[in-house]
């Protein structure tokens, strides 16, 4: 038993209902003589219990499957099914999706033989008739304790298994949360680097092409300083949701800095990149965004972006850091060129 399911077990042990605890539990009573069926339950009615009868083992077997009881104290020697194949039966469905775990007592009149066949066959205890009540009682009551006991632990399990299940999706919403830029929703940096590094590494192994994007927005300090933060956290918006959507779902945009966005295009060469960017570019100078200032006078306001493009392979560009910065200088170089424009490294 590990450490941990040990302890588990002694803290639910002391939680084990007592003696007096166990009134109201169910018992089912399995015999085919009525008189002993009536002397063993008038021998065990002080205890509170709530009985259920059967007279076969057919008439058990159905009585367990309606209504699971606590324990059942059964007749070894019944006609038609025996008490000892009903214990068989019950034990092989012992499963969390059969009957559980009940303990079974078996009663008998035959001595020897019988009672090491009873406890093989799992049974959990054994009676010789005639019995004294007050062995019946004690052993009853040790096996309702056993009962109770295994009860807890199982919902003990579950509860923990929950329990689990809950941190496993919390981690995974704190792990999403910890690659997710708040304002636009996109993957951040981090997560851009890390995928960045799998797809260069793909691109080299399989000489796949690869293209790499920076996008940053035409001069977004004018449009903090005309329009105010909060509508340039809109704007900001309202361009990934731009660019996300000129992209196919392979792609990866993430927001890599301020107002500066960054593009992974698997499988793709340099005549398609440049026709991606183009398209980005253009649905970006298309955005009619509205404002409405202190007047309450509606604006619109335009915008536009500059795009920098490098692919792999490429002679020049051995690692995915270069392939990082020749992006990098294209879109300084469209911001040179005048902005509004996609500057395409030469390979
Ligand atoms: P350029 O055309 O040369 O790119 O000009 P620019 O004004 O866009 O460039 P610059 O990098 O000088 O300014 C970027 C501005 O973006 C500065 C900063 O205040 C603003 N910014 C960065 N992060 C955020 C943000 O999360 N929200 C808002 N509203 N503004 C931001
Ligand atoms: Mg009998
Ligand atoms: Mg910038
Ligand atoms: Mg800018």
């Amino acid at each position: 038993m590990a450490d941990g399911e040990r302890k588990r077990t002694l803290e639910v042990a002391r939680r084990a209902p007592l003696a007096g605890e166990l009134s109201g539990r169910t018992v089912l009573l399995v015999d085919d003589d009525p008189v002993h069926l009536r002397h063993v339950r008038d021998g065990l009615a002080p205890h509170g219990y709530v009985f259920t009868e059967a007279h076969d083992g057919a008439q058990a077997l159905s009585a367990i499957r309606e209504s699971r009881p606590d324990l059942i104290l059964m007749d070894v020697e019944m006609p038609g099914l025996g008490g000892v194949e009903v214990c068989r039966i019950i034990k092989a469905n012992a499963g969390e999706d059969g009957f559980g775990f009940i303990p079974v007592i078996l009663m008998t009149a035959r001595q020897a033989a019988g009672k090491v066949e009873g406890l093989e066959l799992g049974a959990d205890d054994y009676l010789v008739k005639p019995f004294d009540m007050l062995e019946l009682s004690a052993r009853v009551k040790s096996m309702l304790r056993l009962k109770a006991l295994q009860d807890a632990l199982v919902e003990k399990n579950r509860e923990l298994d929950r329990a689990n299940k809950e941190l496993a999706a919390r981690r995974e919403e704190l792990l999403a949360l910890t690659r997710t830029d708040a304002l636009t929703g996109l993957s951040n940096r981090r997560a851009f680097e890390e995928r960045l590094n799998d797809e260069f590494a793909r691109s080299r192994r399989y000489g796949a092409p690869l293209s790499l994007v920076m996008l940053d927005i035409d001069h977004f300090k004018r449009i903090n300083d005309s329009f105010g933060h909060p509508f340039g956290d809109h704007v900001l918006k309202a361009v990934a949701q731009t660019a996300r959507a000129r992209l196919r779902e392979v792609d990866l945009l993430a927001r890599y800095g301020g107002e500066e966005f960054i593009a992974l295009l698997p499988e793709t060469g340099p005549a398609d990149a440049l026709r991606v960017c183009e398209r980005v570019r253009d649905a970006i100078a298309a955005l009619e965004l509205e404002h409405v200032g202190g007047s309450g006078k509606p604006q619109c306001v335009r915008l536009t972006a500059s795009l920098g493009v490098a692919t792999v392979p490429s002679g020049d560009l051995p690692s995915a850091e270069a392939l990082l910065r020749a992006a990098d200088a294209s879109l300084y170089a469209a911001k040179g060129a005048g902005r509004n424009r996609v500057h395409q490294h030469a390979a």
